[in-house]
């Protein structure tokens, strides 16, 4: 169902939209901005299960520093509410996207549309690691970017989780915001030796034993726990999730890269399917708000100059 303004109706009758956005994250938001203001028709489909949405603000987002996600997005739907071109369709997945001729087929929640553009912004699915009370953590004490979050955790015990042993070095970075930082490798990443020299002689520890669990006082990470049962306190841990791509895009058979995000032009932002373009969390590895914002900003602009220019090629303009 779709639980937007009564604005949205209006798409029921427009059935041929210029572009549909898929996803109302950052990405999705400031690109139907965009397409807004250059009078494009123009549908966001937003399933409403951000990234963040665990988290309690966004951190280093240039005049919304801290602000709430869900007050981030309540202020953009309000922006986007002023263009009459735009349609918001909150709380509404889209299950498929076909071709149809030169154009594109949209289903969304039993509705059917018609697009001459795509635009993915789905952001990226993240798993959370298999131990007991992850889930609870994520984005209060379990943290993807110390950029965003460790500001608020300085100075307190911090720990880096390395995926790879190419990237333990990393923990020296947690230094900015603290002096006590540790590296974990839970058994399983072989930290090499010039490494091992680095961190001995910066004085941070490696915990090279299996974690078995995590300590927790609600949703405050107190310690994490090894092999052996034992605690060792820490109030955050940092580390990168698994993640994969939303169905929808995963449903597409589009080319990625060699870390699964899809690849796009450099400066098109266009995917391997003509027509369909994507920015955000999905199309790289670099994950921020303002990131993401900026992408989907220059996918729109580079989406509307090409429809632009087809438009007016056909007469339509
Ligand atoms: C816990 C956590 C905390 C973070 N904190 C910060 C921070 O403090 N500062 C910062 O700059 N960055 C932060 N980030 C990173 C930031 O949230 C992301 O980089 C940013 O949200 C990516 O924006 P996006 O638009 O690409 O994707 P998202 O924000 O993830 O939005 C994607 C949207 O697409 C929708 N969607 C997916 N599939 C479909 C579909 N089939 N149909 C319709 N809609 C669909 C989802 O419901 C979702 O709303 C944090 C990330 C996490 C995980």
């Amino acid at each position: 169902m779709c639980a937007c303004s009564g604005e949205s109706c209006r798409v029921r009758r427009i059935m041929l939209l210029d572009v549909a956005v898929i996803g109302g994250g950052p990405a999705g938001l400031a690109a139907a901005l965009v397409l807004g203001r250059s009078r494009k028709r123009t549908a966001l489909f937003d399933g409403g299960t951000p990234r963040n949405a665990t988290a309690a603000y966004i951190g280093g987002f240039v005049t919304q520093d801290r602000i709430a996600p869900a007050s981030f997005r309540h202020t953009a739907h309000e922006d986007l509410r002023a263009y009459p071109s735009v349609d918001l369709h909150l709380d509404t997945m889209v299950d498929r996207i076909e071709r149809a001729g030169a154009k594109f087929r949209i289903l969304a929640s039993g509705a059917e549309y018609t697009a001459r553009r795509v635009l993915l912004a789905t952001g990226m699915i993240d798993e959370p690691i298999p131990l007991p009370g992850s889930r609870e953590l994520w984005g209060t004490s379990l943290f993807q970017c110390p950029y965003c979050h460790g500001y608020e955790v300085a100075d307190r015990p911090l720990a880096f989780l390395a995926p790879e042993p190419g990237e333990a070095p990393w923990v020296q970075l947690l230094r900015s915001w603290s002096r006590d930082v540790m590296l974990f490798t839970n058994a399983s990443v072989e930290v090499e030796p010039a490494c091992r020299v680095a961190l001995a002689e910066a004085s941070i520890p490696i915990e090279e034993r299996r974690i078995i669990g995590l300590a927790r006082t609600g949703r405050q990470l107190t310690g994490i726990v090894v092999d052996g049962n034992v605690t060792i306190p820490r109030s955050a841990l940092f580390f990168r999730p698994v993640q994969r791509q939303a169905p929808v895009v995963a449903g597409l058979a589009l080319a990625l890269d060699d870390r699964n995000y899809v690849r796009v032009g450099e400066d098109d932002y266009e995917t391997s399917i003509r027509g369909i373009h994507a920015a955000g969390d999905l199309m790289t590895h670099y994950h921020g708000a303002l990131a993401a914002a900026a992408a989907g900003s220059k996918a729109a602009h580079s989406i509307n100059h090409g429809l632009t220019v087809d438009l007016v090629g056909q007469g339509l303009l």
